[in-house]
Protein backbone atom coordinates (compact mmCIF):
# COMPACT_ATOMS: atom_id res chain seq x y z
CA UNK A 1 0.00 0.00 0.00
CA UNK A 2 1.36 3.69 -0.58
CA UNK A 3 -0.12 7.16 0.53
CA UNK A 4 -2.72 6.36 -2.47
CA UNK A 5 -4.49 4.43 0.06
CA UNK A 6 -5.12 7.04 2.95
CA UNK A 7 -8.37 7.35 3.84
CA UNK A 8 -10.25 9.56 6.28
CA UNK A 9 -13.79 9.77 7.24
CA UNK A 10 -15.46 12.00 10.35
CA UNK A 11 -18.71 12.08 11.23
CA UNK A 12 -20.55 14.69 13.50
CA UNK A 13 -23.60 12.84 14.56
CA UNK A 14 -27.14 11.52 13.01
CA UNK A 15 -29.37 14.60 14.17
CA UNK A 16 -31.97 17.30 13.52
CA UNK A 17 -29.31 20.32 12.86
CA UNK A 18 -30.53 23.28 11.82
CA UNK A 19 -28.90 25.57 9.15
CA UNK A 20 -27.27 28.23 11.40
CA UNK A 21 -25.95 24.91 13.73
CA UNK A 22 -24.31 23.48 10.32
CA UNK A 23 -22.75 26.93 9.65
CA UNK A 24 -20.91 26.38 13.48
CA UNK A 25 -20.33 22.86 12.77
CA UNK A 26 -18.71 22.30 9.14
CA UNK A 27 -15.06 24.15 10.28
CA UNK A 28 -15.11 22.05 12.72
CA UNK A 29 -15.73 18.88 11.07
CA UNK A 30 -13.32 19.99 7.96
CA UNK A 31 -10.89 20.72 10.27
CA UNK A 32 -10.94 17.41 12.05
CA UNK A 33 -10.58 15.63 8.79
CA UNK A 34 -7.65 17.34 7.95
CA UNK A 35 -5.98 16.63 11.56
CA UNK A 36 -6.46 12.58 10.75
CA UNK A 37 -4.91 13.47 7.27
CA UNK A 38 -2.06 15.42 8.47
CA UNK A 39 -1.02 12.66 11.28
CA UNK A 40 -1.56 10.16 9.00
CA UNK A 41 0.82 11.95 6.00
CA UNK A 42 3.28 12.59 8.72
CA UNK A 43 3.79 8.77 9.05
CA UNK A 44 2.16 8.59 12.82
CA UNK A 45 -0.21 5.68 13.47
CA UNK A 46 -3.79 5.58 12.38
CA UNK A 47 -5.11 5.58 16.04
CA UNK A 48 -3.55 8.43 16.36
CA UNK A 49 -4.68 10.45 13.57
CA UNK A 50 -8.21 8.98 14.61
CA UNK A 51 -7.53 10.92 17.73
CA UNK A 52 -6.26 13.77 16.68
CA UNK A 53 -9.94 13.97 14.36
CA UNK A 54 -11.82 13.10 17.47
CA UNK A 55 -9.86 15.50 19.81
CA UNK A 56 -10.93 18.53 17.23
CA UNK A 57 -14.84 17.80 17.06
CA UNK A 58 -14.36 17.24 21.00
CA UNK A 59 -13.15 20.39 21.96
CA UNK A 60 -15.68 21.84 19.83
CA UNK A 61 -18.98 22.79 21.69
CA UNK A 62 -20.91 22.08 18.40
CA UNK A 63 -20.61 18.47 19.04
CA UNK A 64 -22.59 15.90 21.32
CA UNK A 65 -18.80 15.04 22.82
CA UNK A 66 -16.04 16.11 25.37
CA UNK A 67 -16.91 20.06 25.90
CA UNK A 68 -20.70 20.07 24.61
CA UNK A 69 -21.48 16.09 25.50
CA UNK A 70 -25.02 16.60 26.86
CA UNK A 71 -25.83 16.08 30.57
CA UNK A 72 -27.88 12.99 31.11
CA UNK A 73 -31.05 13.97 33.50
CA UNK A 74 -29.34 14.82 36.38
CA UNK A 75 -27.35 17.83 34.60
CA UNK A 76 -23.98 15.72 34.76
CA UNK A 77 -21.87 15.11 31.59
CA UNK A 78 -21.11 11.37 31.58
CA UNK A 79 -18.86 10.21 28.51
CA UNK A 80 -18.03 7.30 26.50
CA UNK A 81 -15.46 6.64 23.95
CA UNK A 82 -15.06 3.01 21.97
CA UNK A 83 -10.89 3.06 19.79
CA UNK A 84 -10.57 -0.03 17.96
CA UNK A 85 -7.49 -1.00 15.99
CA UNK A 86 -7.71 -2.90 12.51
CA UNK A 87 -5.64 -5.64 14.46
CA UNK A 88 -8.76 -6.43 16.57
CA UNK A 89 -7.53 -4.70 19.83
CA UNK A 90 -9.97 -2.02 21.66
CA UNK A 91 -10.23 0.23 24.44
CA UNK A 92 -13.62 1.55 25.52
CA UNK A 93 -14.40 3.70 28.48
CA UNK A 94 -17.95 4.13 30.11
CA UNK A 95 -19.25 7.29 31.81
CA UNK A 96 -15.95 9.00 31.71
CA UNK A 97 -16.67 12.57 33.91
CA UNK A 98 -14.50 15.97 33.94
CA UNK A 99 -12.26 15.27 31.09
CA UNK A 100 -12.87 17.41 27.81
CA UNK A 101 -11.05 14.52 25.73
CA UNK A 102 -11.97 10.83 26.57
CA UNK A 103 -10.47 9.92 23.31
CA UNK A 104 -7.02 10.87 24.74
CA UNK A 105 -7.64 8.89 28.07
CA UNK A 106 -8.32 5.91 25.49
CA UNK A 107 -5.73 6.80 23.30
CA UNK A 108 -3.40 7.08 26.84
CA UNK A 109 -4.33 3.73 27.92
CA UNK A 110 -4.48 1.63 24.87
CA UNK A 111 -0.84 -0.08 24.52
CA UNK A 112 -0.75 -0.97 27.64
CA UNK A 113 -4.23 -2.25 28.78
CA UNK A 114 -5.98 -3.02 25.78
CA UNK A 115 -8.27 -5.09 25.25
CA UNK A 116 -10.29 -3.47 27.95
CA UNK A 117 -14.09 -2.47 28.36
CA UNK A 118 -13.85 -0.53 31.02
CA UNK A 119 -16.47 1.68 33.26
CA UNK A 120 -14.82 5.10 34.66
CA UNK A 121 -14.15 4.53 38.20
CA UNK A 122 -13.19 6.19 40.80
CA UNK A 123 -10.05 5.14 40.42
CA UNK A 124 -9.41 6.82 37.39
CA UNK A 125 -10.26 10.17 38.86
CA UNK A 126 -7.89 9.70 41.03
CA UNK A 127 -5.77 9.10 38.74
CA UNK A 128 -6.69 12.18 36.47
CA UNK A 129 -6.34 14.06 39.35
CA UNK A 130 -2.93 13.00 40.38
CA UNK A 131 -1.38 13.86 36.74
CA UNK A 132 0.86 16.83 36.33
CA UNK A 133 -0.92 19.66 34.98
CA UNK A 134 0.84 19.66 30.98
CA UNK A 135 -0.97 16.11 31.11
CA UNK A 136 -4.48 17.10 32.82
CA UNK A 137 -4.59 19.93 30.06
CA UNK A 138 -3.71 17.23 27.59
CA UNK A 139 -6.70 15.29 28.70
CA UNK A 140 -8.81 18.31 29.07
CA UNK A 141 -9.57 17.69 32.80
CA UNK A 142 -12.14 20.39 34.39
CA UNK A 143 -12.50 20.35 37.90
CA UNK A 144 -16.69 19.32 37.79
CA UNK A 145 -18.64 18.01 35.39
CA UNK A 146 -20.81 20.79 34.83
CA UNK A 147 -17.78 23.30 33.11
CA UNK A 148 -18.27 20.59 30.14
CA UNK A 149 -21.97 22.58 29.40
CA UNK A 150 -20.55 25.43 27.35
CA UNK A 151 -22.91 28.14 26.57
CA UNK A 152 -24.18 27.21 22.80
CA UNK A 153 -25.05 24.17 24.40
CA UNK A 154 -27.47 25.22 27.39
CA UNK A 155 -28.79 28.38 24.78
CA UNK A 156 -29.41 25.16 22.24
CA UNK A 157 -31.37 23.05 25.17
CA UNK A 158 -33.47 26.09 25.62
CA UNK A 159 -34.28 26.82 22.38
CA UNK A 160 -35.38 22.73 21.51
CA UNK A 161 -37.11 22.87 24.69
CA UNK A 162 -38.86 25.89 23.07
CA UNK A 163 -39.49 23.64 19.81
CA UNK A 164 -40.94 20.96 22.21
CA UNK A 165 -38.31 18.45 20.96
CA UNK A 166 -36.03 17.96 24.23
CA UNK A 167 -37.00 14.25 25.17
CA UNK A 168 -34.39 11.33 26.53
CA UNK A 169 -33.82 9.85 22.86
CA UNK A 170 -33.86 13.13 20.41
CA UNK A 171 -30.73 14.99 20.60
CA UNK A 172 -27.81 13.65 19.59
CA UNK A 173 -24.42 14.82 17.79
CA UNK A 174 -21.57 11.60 18.56
CA UNK A 175 -18.71 12.28 16.58
CA UNK A 176 -16.85 9.15 14.93
CA UNK A 177 -13.78 8.70 12.75
CA UNK A 178 -12.55 5.92 10.40
CA UNK A 179 -9.09 6.01 9.36
CA UNK A 180 -6.96 3.53 6.58
CA UNK A 181 -2.97 4.69 6.89
CA UNK A 182 -0.51 4.13 3.91
CA UNK A 183 0.15 0.05 5.82
CA UNK A 184 -3.68 -0.89 5.08
CA UNK A 185 -3.98 -0.26 8.69
CA UNK A 186 -7.63 0.48 9.68
CA UNK A 187 -8.71 2.38 12.83
CA UNK A 188 -12.52 3.71 14.10
CA UNK A 189 -12.88 5.54 17.22
CA UNK A 190 -16.13 7.12 18.34
CA UNK A 191 -16.86 9.85 21.21
CA UNK A 192 -20.36 11.00 22.68
CA UNK A 193 -21.80 12.18 25.68
CA UNK A 194 -24.94 9.88 24.33
CA UNK A 195 -28.80 10.79 23.82
CA UNK A 196 -29.43 14.15 25.93
CA UNK A 197 -30.84 13.93 29.07
CA UNK A 198 -30.36 9.92 28.97
CA UNK A 199 -31.11 8.10 32.60
CA UNK A 200 -28.39 7.71 35.07
CA UNK A 201 -26.23 5.39 34.06
CA UNK A 202 -26.70 4.43 30.58
CA UNK A 203 -24.43 3.57 28.27
CA UNK A 204 -25.30 3.06 24.76
CA UNK A 205 -23.78 1.87 21.40
CA UNK A 206 -21.06 4.33 20.96
CA UNK A 207 -17.73 2.42 23.19
CA UNK A 208 -19.22 -0.84 22.22
CA UNK A 209 -17.34 -2.90 19.85
CA UNK A 210 -19.37 -4.32 17.11
CA UNK A 211 -22.17 -1.77 17.77
CA UNK A 212 -20.64 2.18 17.77
CA UNK A 213 -17.27 1.27 16.76
CA UNK A 214 -15.49 -1.53 15.15
CA UNK A 215 -12.22 -2.43 13.00
CA UNK A 216 -10.61 -5.55 11.07
CA UNK A 217 -7.34 -4.91 9.07
CA UNK A 218 -9.04 -7.88 6.88
CA UNK A 219 -12.60 -6.37 6.41
CA UNK A 220 -12.87 -2.47 7.36
CA UNK A 221 -14.07 -0.07 9.64
CA UNK A 222 -17.26 1.43 11.46
CA UNK A 223 -18.61 4.40 13.54
CA UNK A 224 -22.08 4.69 14.14
CA UNK A 225 -24.61 7.61 15.57
CA UNK A 226 -28.04 7.50 16.35
CA UNK A 227 -30.30 5.31 19.60
CA UNK A 228 -28.14 3.47 20.49
CA UNK A 229 -30.66 0.89 22.13
CA UNK A 230 -31.93 0.81 18.16
CA UNK A 231 -28.98 0.45 16.78
CA UNK A 232 -27.90 -2.31 19.00
CA UNK A 233 -30.67 -4.73 19.42
CA UNK A 234 -31.21 -4.24 15.65
CA UNK A 235 -27.25 -5.66 14.98
CA UNK A 236 -27.20 -2.93 12.67
CA UNK A 237 -23.53 -2.45 12.56
CA UNK A 238 -23.02 -6.04 12.57
CA UNK A 239 -25.21 -6.43 9.78
CA UNK A 240 -22.98 -3.93 7.42
CA UNK A 241 -19.78 -5.64 8.99
CA UNK A 242 -20.56 -8.73 7.90
CA UNK A 243 -22.39 -8.11 4.38
CA UNK A 244 -19.22 -6.47 3.85
CA UNK A 245 -16.96 -9.36 4.85
CA UNK A 246 -19.01 -12.09 3.38
CA UNK A 247 -19.53 -10.13 -0.27
CA UNK A 248 -16.48 -8.11 -0.48
CA UNK A 249 -17.30 -7.13 -4.06
CA UNK A 250 -20.86 -6.04 -3.40
CA UNK A 251 -20.80 -1.99 -3.62
CA UNK A 252 -20.53 -0.85 -0.39
CA UNK A 253 -23.70 2.26 -0.61
CA UNK A 254 -25.91 -0.77 -1.53
CA UNK A 255 -24.89 -2.73 1.49
CA UNK A 256 -25.52 0.21 3.88
CA UNK A 257 -28.60 1.44 1.94
CA UNK A 258 -30.35 -2.04 2.27
CA UNK A 259 -29.62 -2.46 6.11
CA UNK A 260 -30.21 0.60 7.07
CA UNK A 261 -33.67 -0.15 5.46
CA UNK A 262 -34.12 -2.98 7.82
CA UNK A 263 -33.31 -0.61 10.59
CA UNK A 264 -35.99 1.50 9.68
CA UNK A 265 -38.20 -1.66 9.31
CA UNK A 266 -37.75 -2.56 12.47
CA UNK A 267 -37.66 0.72 14.06
CA UNK A 268 -39.25 3.28 12.45
CA UNK A 269 -38.88 6.09 14.62
CA UNK A 270 -35.17 5.65 15.24
CA UNK A 271 -32.57 7.02 13.55
CA UNK A 272 -28.89 6.18 12.51
CA UNK A 273 -25.92 7.37 10.59
CA UNK A 274 -22.64 5.10 9.85
CA UNK A 275 -19.52 5.85 8.62
CA UNK A 276 -17.37 3.16 6.63
CA UNK A 277 -14.04 2.44 5.40
CA UNK A 278 -13.76 -0.88 3.59
CA UNK A 279 -9.95 -2.51 3.58
CA UNK A 280 -10.37 -1.32 -0.30
CA UNK A 281 -11.87 1.08 -1.61
CA UNK A 282 -13.17 4.64 -1.02
CA UNK A 283 -15.08 6.04 2.47
CA UNK A 284 -18.67 5.67 2.39
CA UNK A 285 -21.33 7.16 4.75
CA UNK A 286 -25.55 6.50 4.71
CA UNK A 287 -28.08 7.76 7.34
CA UNK A 288 -31.60 7.59 8.13
CA UNK A 289 -32.21 10.73 10.05
CA UNK A 290 -32.96 14.40 9.14
CA UNK A 291 -29.12 15.60 9.05
CA UNK A 292 -25.82 13.91 9.14
CA UNK A 293 -22.78 15.63 9.50
CA UNK A 294 -20.04 13.85 7.62
CA UNK A 295 -16.06 14.91 5.91
CA UNK A 296 -13.77 12.70 4.01
CA UNK A 297 -10.80 12.69 2.28
CA UNK A 298 -8.68 10.91 0.00
CA UNK A 299 -5.88 11.41 -2.50
CA UNK A 300 -8.50 11.79 -4.95
CA UNK A 301 -11.38 13.30 -3.54
CA UNK A 302 -12.49 15.46 0.01
CA UNK A 303 -15.55 16.72 0.79
CA UNK A 304 -17.56 18.19 4.17
CA UNK A 305 -21.14 18.56 4.67
CA UNK A 306 -23.85 18.32 6.68
CA UNK A 307 -26.04 15.75 5.09
CA UNK A 308 -30.03 16.31 4.98
CA UNK A 309 -32.54 13.78 3.83
N1 LIG B 1 -25.33 6.71 19.61
C1 LIG B 1 -25.23 7.60 20.74
C2 LIG B 1 -25.83 6.91 21.95
O1 LIG B 1 -26.80 6.19 21.80
C3 LIG B 1 -25.92 8.91 20.53
C4 LIG B 1 -25.69 9.58 19.21
O2 LIG B 1 -25.11 9.04 18.30
O3 LIG B 1 -26.07 10.72 19.08
O4 LIG B 1 -25.35 7.14 23.04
Amino acid sequence: MSKENLAVIVHGGAEVSSSEDDKLRIPFLKQSSDAAWETLNSGKSAEEAVVSALSVLEASEYFDAGYGGYPNQNGIVLLDVGLMRGDLKFLSLMNVRRCKFPSRLALEMFEKEADLLSIWTHQHEEWLDSQSEEKKKYFGWVATPKELIPPYLKDKIERKKALGIVSKDKVHGTVGCVVRDAQGNICSGTSTGGIGFKRNGRIGDSPIIGAGVFADNEIGGLSASGNGEAIMKTLLSQAVILEMKNTPSKNLNEILKSQLENFQTKCPNDIAGLIVIPKFGKPAFAFCAETFAVSYKTAQREETLIARR
